[in-house]
Order: C-alpha cells, then sequence, then structure tokens
C-alpha cells in the first residue's frame, strides 16, 4: 500500500531528478522552445519539496493536491498550470484514503492525465508531456518499472513527430528532429515512482 510517505518521497525524488537534468531539460526547450523548462521546474518542484518537508500531509491525495497548488503558483510557464493539474486531479481522485493500491495510482493518473488533455487541448501524437503520461497509465496497473519505461520510451518517440500544441508547434516541420522538453520531464516524474518504492 501507498501512504502519504510514499507520496512525499515521490515528489522529493521528481525534484531531485529535476535538479540532475534541469541543464538537459533548458537544452532541449532552447532547440524547440524558449529554453526555461529546466528553470521552471526546478523552481516548480524546489518549492513542492519545500512545502511538504515544511508541514507534510496526512494523506497521499492531500500530498499529491499540494503539490500540484505549488507548481501552478510558482511555475511562469505552460508546464505549471499542466502539471499542477495533474497531481491536482490525481490528489481529489485518491480522495482521504490513507493509503492506497499502485492500482488506485495508475487510474487517477489516468484521471490527471485525462484533466491536462482538457486543459491543453492537446491529444497523443501532438508532442507534448501527453506523449509520455498516456503511456504510463496502463503500465502503472503492471509495475512501477513497466510505467517509467513506457513513461521513457514515449518522451523518446516524441523525436519524429511534429509538434502540435504548445511554444514548440509555432516552429511547424523545425519542430521535428528534438525530443520534447515536457516530455523528457514527464518521464523524470514517472521514473520516480522507481525510487520512491525502492
Ligand atoms: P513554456 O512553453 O510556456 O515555455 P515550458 O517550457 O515550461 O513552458 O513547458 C513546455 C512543455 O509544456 C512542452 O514541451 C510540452 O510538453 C508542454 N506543453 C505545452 N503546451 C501544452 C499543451 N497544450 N498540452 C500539453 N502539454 C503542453
Ligand atoms: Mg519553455
Amino acid at each position: 500500500m501507498l501512504d502519504a510517505a510514499f507520496m512525499c518521497r515521490w515528489m522529493t525524488a521528481t525534484a531531485d531528478a529535476v535538479d540532475r537534468d534541469e541543464a538537459r531539460l533548458t537544452d532541449l526547450d532552447s532547440a524547440i522552445g524558449d529554453a526555461d523548462h529546466g528553470a521552471n521546474l526546478r523552481r516548480g518542484f524546489t518549492a513542492v519539496a519545500a512545502a511538504l518537508g515544511k508541514e507534510p500531509p496526512g494523506t497521499p491525495g492531500a500530498v499529491l493536491a499540494l503539490a500540484g497548488r505549488q507548481l501552478i503558483s510558482t511555475v511562469g510557464g505552460a508546464s505549471g498550470p499542466l502539471y499542477g493539474t495533474l497531481l491536482r486531479r490525481m490528489g481529489k481522485e485518491l480522495g482521504d484514503a490513507d493509503e492506497v493500491t499502485r492500482e488506485q495510482l495508475a487510474r487517477a493518473l489516468g484521471a490527471g492525465v485525462a484533466a491536462v488533455g482538457l486543459l491543453g487541448g492537446a491529444a497523443a501524437g501532438d508532442k507534448t508531456m501527453l506523449d509520455a503520461l498516456l503511456p504510463a497509465v496502463d503500465a502503472l496497473g503492471e509495475s512501477f518499472g513497466a510505467a517509467a519505461d513506457a513513461a521513457g520510451a514515449g518522451a523518446a518517440a516524441t523525436v519524429p513527430l511534429r509538434a502540435r500544441k504548445g511554444r514548440a508547434s509555432y516552429l511547424g516541420e523545425r519542430s521535428v528532429g528534438h525530443q520534447d522538453p515536457g516530455a523528457a520531464s514527464a518521464a523524470l516524474l514517472i521514473g520516480a515512482l522507481v525510487e520512491a518504492a525502492a
């Protein structure tokens, strides 16, 4: 069973991963965006880790809801409201249960990903974070490792795609040949689940 401490570990492992990979995320965003994705997410997840460290909520749902609110209030770019919505919606889905199963977390991820799709109007294949998140939903029903692999493969598969949403879509054909930065960071987020579970 997954408790509030598990969700705090997930969020701090994500903050660590974003810290480690900040330059890579910024490089990806400098190729097809405005070179702020690494800094945006580092600011956001640093605030998440600080808020959770100060007053860790008692339930998994409340941890994710707090993390989502922090991302929305601290990240200026498009990714802040999108990741914020993902985590807030997941938190809402988990309700006030003290512990949840991995299968429940997978269903909550599915609801969160659907909310991201509604907010941003993107679908699979549009070369966004959704291309890493969507494959992770079903795979998380199987295992944490399968979800991490699916998200990583989904992020890698954005390279040949042409962006149809977000800043990268302004480049049209010139967005082809680069990995989407948001898909890369989504793979970090899902990969951090493996560390939280270890
Ligand atoms: P900004 O584009 O405002 O500079 P970031 O650089 O932080 O914000 O985030 C860019 C990432 O956000 C993109 O790589 C993409 O994955 C994601 N993104 C942008 N717009 C959308 C959207 N409408 N739906 C889903 N994801 C999106
Ligand atoms: Mg950007």
